[in-house]
């Protein structure tokens, strides 16, 4: 395997004699074949290729590929969003009646489809707080649960995921671990070494980088063993009358969970990304171990400023030593965690609003993740659906400053906060 840094710039696409060097967009909905026995074979995966973008895509394709390698799966599958990839990598395994564990201080987003929609599909979750003993969380399997879900690192609150645990924990139970890597990266965390099965990824935030596309991503390890639970997972190890009586597991091995994400999923939900899009995530992933890095050193200089200032209540930064996450940080995240910063200032929730509006270059926007500063008021933006109760439940703090720190000069970040907060 090449290192990370190589796989950023290169992986993915592997031009051949005369072919463009540059990732091309294939922006075609369809693909043209000479014989109408060819195209029948596609349709019953006895052949490879492509026949609609829907399903697949060459340039989609090759930044999955990309992704992938990253990663260190067997295989790859690109979503419209990273809404689209966490449904999506829940439903490939659970149906009405089923029921999975989540971390509780996940994406506002996330909780939300997981807590209200999924169960308006018959899909049951209950929310566990990692902190919890192992004792009091596995009291919580059901006979009908189907994966544990959490974050690598936990938006916004900076919850850093104990990976190896929650693992051993699911696979004790026979079900997989779901980590969603969006604000780790896989050029500071690769979950599957740590015995994560499936990952997902908001690519709309680092991977991409310059908020140019809304993306997410959906990697399988292969390593999840199906057939030794084929009673909890019959979408996977029985027979699929939509796809002419073939069994996952049998037909493809190692890639049966993200096959299935393409050829059941995509075929009647939808949700790729347009091929212009992946286009501009691979350009963002071609410089993402350079960002990431710049990312980290940036917010570790900000957050030891913020922690030092008698202005600020407090701060969550796992790269800080004082902060509760930091020994599992440095086990999983020992080159950087990311660039996000959670803090409170002293005073009243009003403070906390009038100083972001006194920022000047560091803009308020419902972004993350991105290479420009941003800021965002979580129980006023982002997870303003949630109750009081569901706020501090998923660890969102009604004072919590969610800063987002970008790869500008660290000085002129600071020089911007000084500034709002002397106007207090
Ligand atoms: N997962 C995490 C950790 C996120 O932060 C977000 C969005 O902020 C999502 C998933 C959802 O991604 P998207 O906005 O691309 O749908």
């Amino acid at each position: 395997m090449k290192n990370l840094d190589t796989i950023c710039v290169q992986g993915g696409w592997h031009p051949t004699k005369g072919e463009p060097r540059v990732l091309p967009i294939y922006q075609s909905t369809t693909f043209k074949y000479d014989t109408s026995e060819q195209m029948a074979r596609l349709f019953d995966l006895e052949d490879e290729g492509y026949f609609y973008t829907r399903l697949a895509n060459p340039t989609n394709d090759a930044v999955a590929a990309k992704i992938n390698e990253l990663e260190g799966g067997v295989g790859c599958v690109l979503t419209s969003s990273g809404q689209a990839a966490n449904f999506y990598a829940i439903f490939n395994i659970c149906q009405a009646g089923d029921h999975f564990i989540t971390t509780n201080n996940i994406y506002g987003g996330t909780y939300n489809l997981f807590g209200v929609t999924l169960k308006q599909l018959g899909i049951d979750c209950t929310f566990v707080d990692p902190d919890w003993d192992d004792a009091r969380i596995e009291a919580l399997f059901r006979p009908n649960t189907k994966c544990f879900f959490g974050e690598t690192i936990s938006n916004p609150g900076g919850v850093v995921f104990d990976i190896e645990r929650f693992a051993d924990m699911a696979h004790r139970h026979g079900v997989p671990l779901i980590v969603d890597n969006t604000f780790a990266t896989p050029i500071n965390c690769r979950p599957l070494q740590w015995g994560c099965d499936i990952i997902t990824h908001s690519t709309t935030k680092y991977m991409d980088g310059h908020a140019t596309q809304v993306g997410g991503a959906i990697v399988d390890s292969g390593q999840f063993p199906w057939d030794e639970y084929s009673d909890r997972f019959p979408g996977l190890t029985t027979p699929d009358a939509s796809y002419h009586g073939l069994t996952y597991t049998k037909a493809f091995g190692q890639k049966a969970y993200i096959t299935k994400v393409v050829t059941h999923l995509m075929r009647d939900i939808g949700s790729i990304p347009a091929p212009q899009n992946s286009f501009l995530l691979n350009l963002g992933l071609e410089t993402l171990h350079l960002r990431v890095a710049r990312h980290c050193q940036n917010a570790q200089r900000v957050a030891e400023w913020l922690e030092q200032n008698p202005r600020v209540a407090w701060v969550n930064y796992a790269g800080l030593k004082s902060n509760k996450y930091y020994t599992l940080a440095q086990k999983y995240m020992p080159n950087g965690t990311c660039g996000v910063i959670a803090f409170g200032l002293k005073g009243t929730r009003d403070d906390a609003i009038r100083f972001m509006d006194n920022l000047q270059f560091i803009c308020i926007v419902t972004h993350v993740a991105d290479a420009r500063t941003c800021v965002l008021h979580p129980a006023s933006h982002t997870h303003r659906q949630l109750s009081d109760e569901q706020l501090l439940e998923a660890g969102v703090r009604p004072d919590l400053i969610r800063l987002s720190v970008g790869i500008e000069n660290a000085d002129d970040i600071i020089a911007d906060l000084q500034q709002a907060m002397d106007k207090q």
